[in-house]
């Protein structure tokens, strides 16, 4: 039997309590089965994203609530991800906007709530953690509501439905002063305000695949809604590429969602959200239909990357004392195969057998990539970011443009425009928020925004909020300049001492503590002027030197600035490379012999 269907995506700010309310729903609900291992926290349980705070990949959950299910698909947080967001909100049918009572909407979930309001959803605003003392759930809903206007919402949209929660004590309400009870008038609000979806289940087949997935049993997995029609476990279908050939397969495994499990279905209908095997050589937006009926849906636009980078086989000194995964073949592998999960990811061959480009939507994207190889055990060397040019219709060069909106403290206006005027950026408008805030909206190149969010956030004490979205294609704005400082680079390997750096700290500032294994032609510090210097850091103190006065008896050594794995994207030249190993993050010369570094142009390195 077809049963009913809600679906709805989640979008929340980091730490506005989404991970809490899905699982005390799933709970109440008894989702959960009793003798099931539950988690501690179901939804986002992958490490890097609650570093980053933001949710890098979406993932459904099924709620079962009196005979409906209510599909609920997490959204990701950042707009590098944004083909992702769509694509997520084109499942669905509604949004649930996620408001911590305290801290009222925070500028990050502007992204995905633009594109809720543009597929036409009327939001249900969750206001939650009422709970919290000195909250003010009014004010927090004022906020929504300005913000829906700024994001322009239609009328139907700004009469959104409120509701008041404590995930954490589990219970909603729909007026301030009502009984706290339990989740269920939430729940109640889903079925009332989400339409169902429009689905009609007697045509023929129409899945559209939304998500991808891998699972080392059943291969590559689509997940994506069913459009039209019914799918059955074992029939003969075939899958409507992009390009509009026909690839016939028979459908090996179909999936539902329950909880945050998946379970095997016989079938299912129109209006539901499924993963189905047996479609190896799958992508995004391409649809699933019966053999007989092969009408695909248009396929769903996917991001054109913006930015690449190099990524080159670790040959570095080091290389192999680190990481597992370390040769060419490993890491062309695992890169490829990042392409069928991640389509906005494109890997290419160069002519170099050890060197692959790889571009995506943005450097925090590709950051992001880079950080979960590391974790895996993966070695590599990776070149500065650049964007990914095209050429206009009378030949003229055009360049990806972002659009950005600054949240600051009317002090900080100052240097913030200071600090993008030379990237580049043409300011659009600056409004005021009251209580002495500003929104400062800007286009910029998106190679103007490679190495400043860092710069940003010391700029503003941390006290700013910087959100960024892909605009478009414009043509070139001009050269930008490039870091103003040298670097500083090891002489020899061997182990740095406190007394070199002692002496040598007037120089600039290093990345590197004393006692740290270093090789030659790696960057250990940042000049103070622009040109680079080689500097002895594991010069030893001459024993026989004592009777002089060493700088050691009086000065002490400043701390090093180690370099993040972001920050050392940020920081490096043309002719320079980051080293990632599971255990370091280094900066080192793309020649490490200075010799040779002499015979080689900037150019060449890339
Ligand atoms: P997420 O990042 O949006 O998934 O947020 P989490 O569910 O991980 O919650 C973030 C923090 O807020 C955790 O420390 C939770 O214990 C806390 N929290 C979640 N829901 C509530 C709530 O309703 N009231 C209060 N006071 N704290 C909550």
């Amino acid at each position: 039997m077809p049963k009913d269907f809600r679906n709805i995506a989640i979008v929340a700010h980091v730490d506005h309590g989404k991970t809490t309310l899905v699982d005390v729903l799933l709970r109440q609900t008894g989702t959960f089965r009793a003798n099931q291992i539950v988690p501690e926290r179901v939804m986002d349980n992958n490490e890097l994203e609650r570093e980053r705070g933001i949710t890098i990949l979406s993932k459904n959950t099924a709620i079962d609530y009196r005979g409906v299910t209510i599909n609920v698909v997490d959204t990701p947080g950042h707009s590098d991800f944004g083909g992702e967001v769509e694509r997520v909100l084109g499942m669905v049918d509604s949004t649930l906007l996620l408001v911590d009572a305290f801290e009222g909407p925070m500028p990050q979930t502007r992204f995905v709530l633009r594109k809720s309001l543009e597929q036409g959803h009327r939001p249900i605003v969750v206001i939650n953690k009422v709970d919290r003392p000195g909250c003010d759930p009014e004010r927090s809903v004022d906020a929504v509501f300005d913000l829906f206007v700024q994001l322009g919402a239609t009328h139907e949209q700004l009469d959104f439905p409120i509701i008041y929660a404590s995930g954490r004590d589990g219970w909603a309400s729909l007026s301030l002063d009502g009984p706290r009870t339990d989740l269920t008038p939430l729940l109640d609000l889903v079925l009332e305000c989400v339409p169902p979806p429009r689905a009609d289940r007697e045509g023929s087949l129409q899945l559209q695949v939304a998500t991808l997935d891998h699972s080392d049993f059943l291969g590559r997995i689509a997940i994506g809604r069913i459009f039209r029609g019914q799918i059955r476990h074992g029939m003969r279908a075939v899958l409507v590429r992009r390009d509009g050939s026909l690839l016939p397969f028979r459908v090996m495994k179909l999936l539902g969602f329950h909880g945050l499990e998946r379970v095997e279905l016989e079938e299912a209908w129109a209006g539901d959200i499924v993963a189905v095997a047996g479609v190896a050589d799958v992508t995004i937006g391409e649809t699933v239909c019966p053999e007989e009926q092969p009408d695909g849906l248009p396929p769903i636009a996917i991001d054109e990357p913006t930015i690449s980078m190099f990524f080159i086989a670790n040959d570095g000194p080091f290389s192999g004392t680190e990481g597992k995964y370390v040769t060419s073949r490993q890491l062309r592998d695992r890169l490829y195969k990042e392409t069928v999960r991640n389509i906005s990811i494109r890997v290419e061959d160069t002519e170099r057998p050890d060197t692959l480009l790889v571009s995506g939507r943005g450097e925090m994207q590709l950051g992001i990539l880079i950080e979960q190889m590391r974790r895996e055990g993966y070695e590599m060397l990776v070149s500065r970011p650049k964007p990914i040019l095209k050429t206009g219709p009378a030949g003229e060069t055009l360049e990806p443009i972002e659009e950005v909106v600054i949240e600051v403290p009317d002090l900080y206006q100052g240097v913030v425009l200071e600090r993008l005027g030379p990237r580049r950026a043409i300011v659009e408008r600056v409004d005021s928020l009251g209580n002495g805030q500003l929104r400062i909206t800007l286009t910029v190149p998106a190679r103007g925004l490679f190495g400043y969010r860092s710069q940003f956030l010391t700029d503003t004490r941390g006290e700013g909020v910087l959100v960024r979205v892909f605009r478009g294609y414009e043509p070139w704005r001009g050269p930008i300049a490039g870091r103003t400082s040298g670097s500083l680079i090891a002489l020899e390997q061997g182990l740095t001492t406190t007394y070199a750096l002692l002496n040598l700290q007037d120089r600039g500032t290093f990345f590197i503590p004393p006692r740290e294994a270093v090789y030659m032609g790696q960057v250990v510090g940042e000049h103070t002027r622009p040109k680079d210097i080689i500097v002895n850091v594991c010069k030893a103190k001459h024993l026989t030197n004592v009777r002089h006065a060493t700088k050691e008896a009086t000065e002490t050594l400043a701390a090093h600035h180690p370099l993040t794995l972001d920050a050392a994207i940020e920081f490096i030249d043309d002719d320079e490379l980051v080293e990632i190993t599971p255990a370091a993050v280094r900066v080192r010369k793309r020649w490490l012999d200075p010799n040779e570094r002499a015979r080689r142009t900037k150019e060449e390195a890339v």
